[in-house]
């Protein structure tokens, strides 16, 4: 139950207080924090719908962070949380150790992952799981006596997350140089360039494409690829239908390691289990955290080809001097089964195809609506559009004006939580709300949306 703010008003202004003074967010602007407080309080949540400390309710058109898929306020999500943390809730997975809940998990995920990535490395979140894959595939090159092959290539745009490895990865320059002195043999290509990566060498952007710097730096440098299959926060970018094919076979071409990083796109999001599969490549590793708990506990993982970690096994018998406390966290691991059992039981997948053909028929009607709304695409429930001053001469808004902020501000008062991604002068609006919101929640969130456009249209006008 949100509190009654009439009888608990000191409460709220006790909150605020510590709020403002003991909390520093992640990813928020300090400055206004300390001037404004905290944007929002939020004290419960049931389906797609959160309520926040005065009990406004809002669609969480975000999913949270794209992770609470299955929505708020699952009892059997706990219940397996709590019957665990009642049995055993710690146990390590150092020196072979294991528990059942981990083990049971990494079954499934084998069940699930496309191929033969049947082998999972346990983590506590998308960074980590990252920072992982990067150290565990350079370690593989070093026991091959191929030391000089550290560098990973990924895109323009690609977020990674934000531990050292992970944000010299993310192409988003706000993350990837927000401190200095970030990790060495990261290099960021291109988006897209699908001719280029097939061999097309006289476009002008060759040199910006994955096999332009690979042809560069030497493939015997380079040690993995990485992609998002679609870009999530960099603004919900879906590549070229031939694009991941094009990837898959470059990497093949040069020996070397692709990484699909799945930690939005993973567990149903983008209408099949894996966004891999919207394309049918597999590749040799998948990183995952977010949805595999619906983000009701911390957990990521490194999914690799069995093929992988027979010559790990091979190569030395020394340890993998790789881990952390969290690996393998039956707590954790628990509420992954448990959110994976749900997944199939309810059928989340199929309806997250249907909820699809219901946001892009809601997207063109905003379109024809809304002059300024323009490159609207979906898969499964991870949909955006953008936000142009001009749609048909393509001309953005000065990035002063701020449009894709004023445009998900607007949603915000009016009771939906929306992305907006501004990004060197592009406006996205993200709409990627929880696996299981229904076609009349959809139809709530896109009347909310042409609201926020109107008054932004008389704003800009
Ligand atoms: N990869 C992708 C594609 C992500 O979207 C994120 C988080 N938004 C991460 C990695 C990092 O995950 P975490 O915040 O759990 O470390």
């Amino acid at each position: 139950m949100a509190i009654n703010v009439k009888n608990n008003q000191n409460l709220v202004d006790q909150l605020i207080e510590w709020d403002q003074k003991h909390f520093l967010h992640p990813t928020s602007s300090v400055r206004a924090h300390q001037q404004n407080g905290p944007e929002h309080i939020f004290m419960e949540g049931n389906g797609v719908r959160v309520k926040d400390i005065y009990g406004n309710e809002y669609i969480d058109g975000l999913s949270a962070l794209w992770n609470v898929n299955l929505g708020y306020g699952r009892t059997d999500l706990g219940e397996a949380a709590k019957k665990q943390m009642e049995t055993l809730p710690f146990s390590s997975s150092f020196n072979n150790y294991s528990n059942e809940q981990a083990i049971k998990l990494a079954h499934k995920i084998s069940k699930l992952a496309p191929g033969d990535l049947n082998v999972s490395f346990f983590t506590s979140g998308g960074s980590e799981s990252n920072e992982s894959v990067f150290k565990i595939i350079r370690h593989y090159w070093k026991l091959k006596g191929q030391e000089k092959r550290t560098k990973i290539i990924s895109l323009g745009r690609a977020y990674h997350g934000v531990t050292m490895g992970a944000s010299s990865a993310t192409g988003m320059d706000t993350f990837r140089t927000f401190s200095t002195a970030h990790s060495p043999d990261f290099i960021q290509a291109m988006p897209y360039l699908t001719d280029c990566e097939k061999g097309k060498k006289n476009d002008l952007n060759f040199e910006h494409s994955i096999r332009g710097i690979i042809e560069r730096e030497g493939e015997d440098k380079i040690a993995a690829v990485i992609l998002e299959p679609i870009q999530g926060a960099g603004g919900v970018n879906v590549p070229p239908g031939g694009y991941l094919q094009a990837v898959r076979d470059l990497c093949n071409e040069y020996g070397i390691f692709m990484i699909a990083d799945e930690v939005i796109c993973g567990f149903g999001r983008t209408g099949k289990m894996f966004g891999v599969e919207n394309w049918n490549v597999v590749p040799d590793f998948m990183t995952v955290a977010k949805g595999i708990t619906s983000g009701y506990i911390p957990l990521g993982a490194v999914i690799m080809k069995d093929s992988f970690r027979d010559e790990l096994a091979s190569l030395t018998d020394n340890i993998l001097f790789h881990g952390f406390t969290y690996s393998g966290h039956p707590t954790s691991c628990a509420v992954a089964l448990k959110t994976l059992e749900v997944l199939e039981n309810e059928n989340i997948i199929s309806h997250v195809k249907d909820m699809e053909a219901v946001v892009l028929e809601r997207f063109e009607t905003l379109k024809n609506r809304h002059f300024n709304v323009t490159n609207d695409r979906c898969v499964g429930l991870l949909g955006a559009f953008d936000v142009l001053k001009d749609p048909s001469s393509n001309t953005r808004f000065a990035p002063e004006q701020n449009a894709a902020m004023v445009v998900a501000r607007g949603c915000n008062k009016r009771g939906l939580i929306v992305r907006p991604v501004m990004y060197k002068g592009a406006n996205s609006v993200v709409f990627a709300p929880p696996l299981v919101a229904n076609k009349s929640d959809i139809n709530e969130a896109m009347n909310i949306f042409s609201e926020a456009l109107k008054e932004f249209e008389k704003k800009v006008k």
